[in-house]
């Protein structure tokens, strides 16, 4: 199989299942006495969701996961079975209410209107439904504002529904500490005034690794895949990397230029090798110029315009003994941070950005 992927173009990916499997510890760990619900979005962040949450739900017990779509939520409950809980934390039509029962989803209440849809639409169908209740503390994305929100009014009227858990979203946890105070002091308000005696959860992977957790559930995503914000060493291990091979080795002369629009002039007579990945492949276009790639211990700039499938790199100090060595695109001496830090983003868009063209490989124990 790997064989066969490594010639096939040959640029591929490696997703080593321990290393997530480790991380989700390191989080199990962090999150004191609360429970870890592992957050899958977007595919796993770009790592494949169903791998990842078959492996962790056999090695690490984990029983609870967290998507952002329907479609992403369906998908995973054909996998896992039925013995895990699987909650859309984001926005879901009313014409997808009937995959959301078929399929035993846990659905976020976060406005009236949703309230009253999914509320009817149990009523017709004479069921009670988990739904977790978002609550609005200083993200402003989604939730009920805490200041104003009737609960007990709510439970009255909408009593089919059966809360799971109160949520609320931190908007600075790697960065404001002060304001994520500010978010849990709210948030411990409104429970506590209410007298309300439910699972709750606020922490997201750089609350789980700076704050100490008090609340039910944690929601971790970007740890579980390697990256986080901390002012100290957390263990974590990054969990994809992606491999190429150089295709074709060029001797360019000085004053020649590399790709389209001639952005790169060489300044001297140098040897470059063309790679088997581009923009199509999240390989972001502004890394022209600005990236680099890894290979046998030398680091090797990208020279020119990234094309749509192909990229070039100065490989002039390479020993030709190492032209045929793995290129490392993103690994142990290329993190999606340095990614992030080109692209003038963040991990989390790097890893969700790595196109579907890009085969996964994965690494079990
Ligand atoms: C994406 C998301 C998380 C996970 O955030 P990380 O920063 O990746 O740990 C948790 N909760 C909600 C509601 C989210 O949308």
């Amino acid at each position: 199989m790997l064989t066969r992927i490594k010639t096939l173009r040959p640029t591929y990916a490696v997703i080593d299942l321990p290393s997530y499997s480790h991380n989700i510890s390191i989080a199990q760990h962090l999150s004191g006495r609360g429970e870890v619900m592992a957050i899958v979005k977007a595919n796993g962040y770009g790592h494949g969701a169903d791998r990842l949450a078959e492996y962790i739900m056999k090695k690490n017990g984990i029983k609870n996961f967290g998507v952002a779509t329907i479609s992403e939520a369906v998908k995973l409950r054909e996998v896992l079975g039925n013995d895990v809980n699987i909650t859309v934390m984001g926005y879901i039509d009313k014409n997808f209410y009937p995959e959301v029962y078929e399929n035993n989803i846990i659905l976020t209440v976060f406005d009236y209107y949703i309230a009253e849809t999914y509320h009817k639409f149990l009523q017709e169908k004479d069921t009670n439904a988990n739904v977790v209740i978002k609550l609005e503390t200083g993200m402003n994305r989604l939730g009920f504002n805490t200041d104003n929100f009737d609960i007990c009014g709510f439970m009255e009227k909408y009593d089919r529904f059966e809360i799971s858990m109160f949520m609320t979203h931190l908007s600075s946890s790697d960065t404001d500490f002060e304001y994520t105070n500010l978010q849990m002091k709210r948030f411990d308000d409104f429970m506590h005034k209410n007298r309300l005696d439910y699972p709750t959860s606020v922490f997201n992977s750089s609350a789980v690794v700076n704050f100490r957790n008090k609340y039910t559930y944690t929601r971790p995503g970007i740890m579980t895949y390697g990256y986080v914000y901390a002012d100290y060493e957390v263990d974590l291990k990054p969990v994809m990397r992606i491999y190429s091979k150089i295709v074709q080795i060029k001797c360019i002369k000085k004053g020649e230029s590399v790709s389209y629009n001639r952005t790169f002039y060489a300044l001297r007579d140098m040897t470059i090798g063309v790679i088997p990945v581009g923009y199509a492949d999240g390989y972001f276009r502004c890394f022209s110029n600005r990236g680099h790639v890894y290979i046998d211990g030398y680091r090797c700039p990208v020279i020119g315009n990234i094309c749509m499938d192909i990229m070039m790199v100065d490989i002039t100090e390479l020993p030709e003994s190492s032209y045929s060595s793995d290129v490392e695109l993103m690994g142990e001496h290329v993190t999606a941070e340095m990614w992030a830090e080109w692209a003038g983003s963040i991990s989390y868009e790097m890893l969700c950005a790595i196109s579907e063209r890009i085969p996964r490989v994965y690494n079990s124990d």
